[in-house]
């Protein structure tokens, strides 16, 4: 089904004259294709609203409005399973980046698995727009200097969260710093920011629900003491509340995956995740429901 599209995909014809076409894979990524490239770029979100990250691939409906891209961008780090063959299929007219690649690998703990979520650290959006500013300069080479003045914006955006998160963060004493979520979606997070991850399900919810596990799971969070359990936004928690309750906590609802409906940009997405976190954590300094937890 997809061959046909792909065909179409790589020969259309071109777009408007001076302007790049960029298909992408995920909504955060063309958030930052947009504030990168301005007026000069037009960006085709491939991935659709109500999509799930673990589950999506692109139809060949999806891939033929991407007609005429020259540029397709991608998370990376195994994000996208069907990568290499749209890869294959869509030849060498369109550059295919994974903006993710070299962002260092953050292992989801006590397992093998590295956490593909790398967009939820601010410190590797900045890397990524590094990568994504130097591809569009390539493709878009007089407008060189817009660009680089449009990615020292974003840096400049990326370096205030990760200085705001900190400062909020660091109000939590370290000892009570874990971060428990639903999948394994904040390692990276967590990595920033000095949290300790600590997962109920996999990476693509794929683990959870085993005697064995869920058993361990209560144990590990009440020696951790957490009063807040973080569930992906919009996925029925029903597991997490299972837990929560057996423990005293409640749960809260987070956007880990980076895609979410109402949500404008990376800032807004960000800020509300913290937000959440600090509230949910004690107040991000008062300590006083992580108290009110331990004193069960
Ligand atoms: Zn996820």
């Amino acid at each position: 089904m997809l061959a046909g599209a792909f065909l179409l995909f790589a020969f259309a014809a071109g777009n408007d004259v001076g302007t790049l076409r960029i298909a992408s894979l995920h909504p955060l990524l063309s958030d930052m294709a947009r504030r990168l490239g301005g007026e000069q770029v037009e960006v085709v979100d491939l991935f659709p609203e109500t999509g799930d990250l673990h589950e999506f691939s692109p139809t060949g409906e999806s891939v033929a409005s991407a007609a005429g891209s020259r540029l397709l961008l991608a998370c990376g780090k195994g994000v996208e399973p069907y990568l290499d063959s749209l890869r294959q299929a869509m030849g060498s007219g369109v550059r295919v980046v994974e903006l993710g690649a070299d962002i260092p690998d953050v292992m989801v703990p006590d397992s093998n698995v590295v956490d593909p979520h790398w967009w939820n650290s601010p410190a590797n959006m900045k890397r990524a727009s590094i990568v994504l500013a130097d591809a569009l300069k390539t493709l878009l080479p007089q407008d060189i200097s817009e660009i680089e003045r449009r990615q020292a914006d974003y840096e400049q955006s990326m370096d205030t969260l990760s200085r705001v998160a900190a400062l909020k963060l660091s109000r939590i004493p370290l000892p009570k710093r874990t971060l428990v979520t639903s999948h394994a979606a904040m390692c990276h997070f967590c990595a920033e920011f000095r949290m300790r991850p600590l997962a109920a399900q996999g990476v693509a919810r794929e683990s959870g629900g085993d005697t064995a596990r869920v058993a361990q799971l209560l144990k590990e969070l009440r020696a951790a003491g957490v009063p807040t359990l973080f569930a992906e936004w919009r996925e029925a928690p029903q597991y997490l509340e299972h837990l929560a309750e057996q423990v005293g906590a409640r749960v809260e609802r987070i956007c880990m995956d980076g895609v979410a409906l109402g949500i404008p940009d990376y800032e807004g997405m960000f800020l509300r995740n913290l937000q959440a976190i600090c509230n949910g954590l004690a107040g991000c300094g008062s300590g006083e429901r992580n108290e009110r937890a331990q004193s069960k």
